[in-house]
């Protein structure tokens, strides 16, 4: 599967799951509150030692892309699009980090970093949803 397909699946299984709008921020401020939150964590820290902060920032000019990027000093920079301003939007791009590659590629090490943070931030249940969707859009790795 080649990289925009393989991607488009991916956005398709987290709407499919219903959790890609999930959990919507009234403003930027508590977006950054809540990524903090999570950067914080023990979790975050032995997961993706190489992001160490990350700035939420909107990106009114894109209605959809919104590649994250990260800094020398590990300062990530999470971009939402207009309207995109939520948590499932925000774990998607963390996840970007922890299985970082500068293609931002979505595959089997995004899926299952994404997978992983989804059970660390909104427990099993709601990561269970998520890894459905993803088997049912064939793109969780099969080994
Ligand atoms: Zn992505």
């Amino acid at each position: 599967m080649e990289g925009y397909e393989r991607a488009s699946r991916v956005y398709t299984a987290e709407a499919a799951s219903g959790l890609q709008w999930m959990g919507p921020f009234p403003n930027l401020h508590d977006a950054q509150m809540w990524v903090n939150k999570i950067i914080r964590t023990s979790w975050w820290k032995k997961h993706c030692p190489r992001v160490v902060k990350v700035l939420c920032e909107y990106r009114p000019d894109k209605v959809w892309h919104r590649a994250p990027s990260i800094s020398e000093a590990g300062v990530g920079r999470v971009r939402f699009a207009a309207g995109g301003l939520c948590q499932g939007v925000a774990l998607h791009e963390l996840a970007h980090f922890i299985a970082w590659s500068e293609r931002q590629d979505h595959g089997s090490e995004f899926v299952r970093a994404e997978h992983a943070l989804y059970k660390q931030v909104m427990g099993e249940g709601i990561a269970g949803i998520l890894k459905v969707s993803f088997v049912e859009w064939g793109v969780w790795p099969s080994d």
